[in-house]
């Protein structure tokens, strides 16, 4: 749904009033809906309610660009730049994500190896600071600081309210090759072949086991002599292994791990033919998995139900490592965690002259995104399994994203998100702390 740029400014005047009403107090957002996989131990205060951002402004198909509210979720932006022959140059799997939330923390797709990760496709923003101040942010402007800082501060500096992001022309279909692997080094050594490969448009793998992986290779094909649809009863990642190549309209391929929320959905038993057979198709989504999740969490009845299961540890996490080390980090994953599938996606700086300040990442390197997210039995404390896993993406010069459960001490958390310039952001953009601090949001949980 389409908003017009009055009707933004109306809002985001009210927006300031509320911000500047609730004084000096502590201050956080109020939305519908999250893709954090950590609970807050504390509520701040104040919750801005900003769920009205979620509007479309405009789309200019000439120049590639497009103008949207900052809490815009991304089903909302690709519906509105498909009927223009665009998308946008990334978009995250998850149809709940939206762009702020999307470039404050680490968004990535499988069109990551050609244009960066989310933030490298935002061109401006509109950030309300914790004074209530409004400014734009853009790459060459007195607050490019704030520009480069914003990736991976998970709402710690302002709140995007508005955003330009870059479009790509798409075609009707994508053609998929599935190919496969039976070893990790050849596997990761033709990844980066193909990441040097222009003509193509997407690149993404999956990981089955040590024997068994794929690199799926996506191009944009004006036709197609099939279409295969996975929105239904037929789940993409089990078709992987079963086709060579494939044909999904590009609306379904950019939803494609939506639908039973990569593999997850499996914990919803909705991967059962018959459980999926009544389940309505519309509910195949993974807001859905999200309401019955938070319900679980929320619940004191699937508290006490959950009283006599065995202790375990959840694992939901996405690390970037760099592509020389992603077989040594595979084989360490095999070994001592054990989690599958494993998703694969490769990234890469595209403009070597920048630098985001709080995501570091080499301009010379492609890094190999690894995404993995379930539970092991555990019969160690709380947080052994994850922290084997940040000590190994630590020692393979790699990071991690920050929107699930972390466990660095502070002075190692500050040592990899670069503390100086944080500090420097910080008394610039919120220096009366009423936005929280990185390391107590996203570690301490606070
Ligand atoms: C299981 C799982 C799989 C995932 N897979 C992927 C993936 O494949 N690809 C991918 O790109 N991402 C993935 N993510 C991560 C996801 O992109 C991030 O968690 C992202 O930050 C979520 O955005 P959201 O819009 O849902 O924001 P929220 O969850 O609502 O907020 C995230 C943080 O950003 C802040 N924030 C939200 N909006 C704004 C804004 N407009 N301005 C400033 N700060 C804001 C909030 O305060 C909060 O701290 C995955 C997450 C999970 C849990």
């Amino acid at each position: 749904m389409l908003t017009t740029r009055e009707e933004y400014n109306h809002k985001k005047e009210q927006l300031c009033l509320q911000m500047k009403q609730a004084g000096t107090s502590p201050v956080a957002l109020k939305k519908d809906t999250s893709n954090l996989f950590r609970y807050r131990t504390q509520k701040a205060d104040v919750r801005l309610d900003v769920r009205s951002f979620n509007h479309v402004i405009t789309v200019d198909a000439e120049k590639n660009v497009a103008e949207v509210e900052g809490m815009t979720p991304y089903e909302e932006l690709v519906k509105e730049t498909l009927k223009h022959n665009r998308m946008p140059a990334v978009v995250p799997e998850l149809k709940s994500i939206t762009i702020g939330g999307a470039t404050t923390g680490v968004g990535i797709e499988s069109s990551s190896f050609k244009h960066g990760l989310v933030h490298e496709t935002i061109l401006e923003m509109e950030i309300l600071l914790s004074d209530s101040r409004i400014v734009t942010a853009s790459p060459t402007n007195e607050h490019k600081d704030l520009f480069f800082g914003f990736a991976n501060s998970y709402g710690t500096l302002g709140y995007a309210l508005k955003l330009k992001v870059k479009l790509i022309p798409v075609k009707p279909y994508v053609e998929l090759h599935h190919k496969q692997y039976d070893n990790a080094q050849s596997y990761f050594k033709d990844i980066n072949n193909i990441c040097k490969t222009q003509t193509i448009d997407f690149v993404d793998g999956t990981i089955f086991s040590e024997n068994e992986m794929y690199i799926t290779v996506g191009t944009f094909n004006e036709q197609a002599p099939y279409v295969s649809d996975y929105k239904g009863r037929y789940i993409y990642y089990k078709s992987i292994a079963k086709k060579e190549i494939d044909y999904v309209t590009t609306s379904d391929y950019i939803w494609r791990w939506d639908t039973d929320w990569f593999w997850c959905s499996k914990h919803f038993l909705v991967q059962n033919p018959l459980v999926r057979f009544f389940w309505p198709q519309q509910k195949l989504r993974s807001t859905t998995y999200w309401k019955i999740r938070k319900w679980a969490h929320d619940s004191t009845l699937a508290k006490a139900l959950l009283v006599f299961q065995k202790k375990q540890e959840s694992i939901v996490q996405d690390v970037e490592v760099p592509i020389d080390h992603a077989p040594e980090f595979i084989e360490f994953f095999h070994k001592e965690i054990g989690i599958k599938p494993v998703w694969v996606c490769p990234t890469q700086i595209c403009n070597k002259d920048v630098h985001y300040t709080l995501f570091p990442m080499k301009t010379d390197t492609l890094y190999i995104n690894f995404g993995f997210w379930d539970v092991i039995k555990s019969d160690k404390p709380d947080g052994y399994y994850n922290k084997k896993i940040e000590q190994k993406v630590r020692e393979l010069n790699g990071t991690k994203s920050l929107y699930s459960t972390s466990y660095y001490s502070s002075d190692v958390f500050w040592m990899l998100y670069n503390k100086e310039e944080y500090e420097k952001l910080k008394n610039r953009y919120d220096p009366m702390h009423r936005l929280n601090d990185l390391y107590a949001k996203c570690v301490l949980k606070k």
